[in-house]
């Protein structure tokens, strides 16, 4: 099997599993995990914030992060592909009384910036917007890369607006290899930054939330009242500080399999996308009778997603250049 659904299938690998089975542990919710500590201080570093809070999911990190930025009858303004409003159920309207306000993105990941400064609102008649809410790299925009001037300026209308900025990172490590600016050049622009650790970095579980002190303590409440407090999750932590150490560097891989993919299938009759475009690991490309087609490729050894009407594939570590180009000699054919 081509496992391209996602980055999330990744499995760890022998060393992070001996690294998982050596790892010291505590108890979490009391607060005396050294691994958790650990990587908890390794990613606050990362992200040059004062702190930072272990978490079971990348969805439990947004909520978290929004959560505990609002209060009731606030909205959050985020754009209209953003994961955290097309796949996340809506948990900050249920769990939280707090809206989501979506506004059109551009295929490249962005909100325009007019657009975005005139839906901030205060008034007595509407919900108070309280956060911006960016995705950066953008999963459902084939894992574009925001430009971190363009990251600079939202930052600074937020600031003059009185609104924070919270920024889902679950790919941030990506837009950092491929853009060369570090994740502290991004982070530092937003009030709180959350990253994945179980997706191209290779992990089994996890995402930290960063942001300040004061601020993360705060999150801690709300993370044990979304029952997210873990127990000796030193285990996965010492997953995550292996991923750090080993698996950042090599997504530039990632991404030149990806443009390798997105050659290959540009070349294909009745495939469009445009190569130039696959700036990461993620390609999305549409297909004559995408279903059928996503379904005869996995009937055959390869496996996709879809987006939308579009056909999705995502390269990780565990899919090398032969797999690649096996993948796209299957789609020839298959088309
Ligand atoms: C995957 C993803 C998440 C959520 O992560 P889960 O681990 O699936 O909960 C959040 N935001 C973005 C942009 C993602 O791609």
């Amino acid at each position: 099997m081509i496992d391209l659904r996602s980055d999330t299938v990744t499995r760890p690998t022998a060393e992070m599993i001996k690294a998982m089975a050596l790892a010291e542990v505590g108890d979490d919710v009391l607060g005396d995990d050294p691994t958790v500590i650990r990587l908890q201080e390794r990613a606050a570093e990362l992200t040059g914030k004062e702190a930072a809070l272990f978490v079971p999911s990348g969805c439990m990190a947004n909520l978290v992060s929004l959560l505990t930025l609002t209060g009731r009858n606030e909205e959050v303004i985020c754009g209209s592909e953003a994961h955290v409003y097309t796949s996340e159920v809506g948990g900050t309207a249920i769990l939280g009384n707090v809206f989501l306000r979506p506004l059109a993105n551009l295929p490249s990941g962005q909100i325009d910036l007019e657009i975005l400064s005139g839906a901030i609102r205060c008034e007595v008649y509407t919900p108070i917007t309280r956060v911006v809410s960016l995705e950066n790299t953008h999963n459902r925009c084939s894992g574009a890369v925001l430009p971190l001037e363009y990251v600079r300026q939202v930052a600074a209308m937020c600031a003059e607006r009185g609104v924070h900025l919270h920024l889902d990172g679950a790919r941030i490590f990506n837009a950092s290899v491929a853009s060369g600016a570090s994740v502290r050049d991004y982070a530092i622009h937003a009030r709180v930054v959350n990253f994945c650790l179980s997706k191209g970095l290779g992990a089994p579980v996890g995402s930290l939330v960063c942001g300040e002190a004061g601020f993360i303590a705060e999150c801690k409440r709300t993370r044990r009242m979304l029952g997210g407090g873990m127990r000796q999750a030193g285990i996965l932590a010492a997953a995550g500080l292996y991923a750090l150490d080993h698996h950042v560097e090599r997504l530039a891989e990632d991404h030149w399999n990806a443009k390798r993919l997105a050659e290959g299938l540009a070349k294909l009759p009745g495939i469009q996308i445009d190569p130039s475009q696959i700036e990461t690991n993620i390609v999305i490309f549409g297909a004559p009778d995408s279903g059928r087609f996503v379904q005869i490729m996995s009937e055959n050894g390869v496996l996709l997603s879809r987006s939308g009407a579009n056909v999705r594939a995502v390269t990780h570590l565990g899919v090398d250049e032969a797999q690649i180009d096996k993948a796209i000699q299957l789609a020839a054919s298959v088309l």
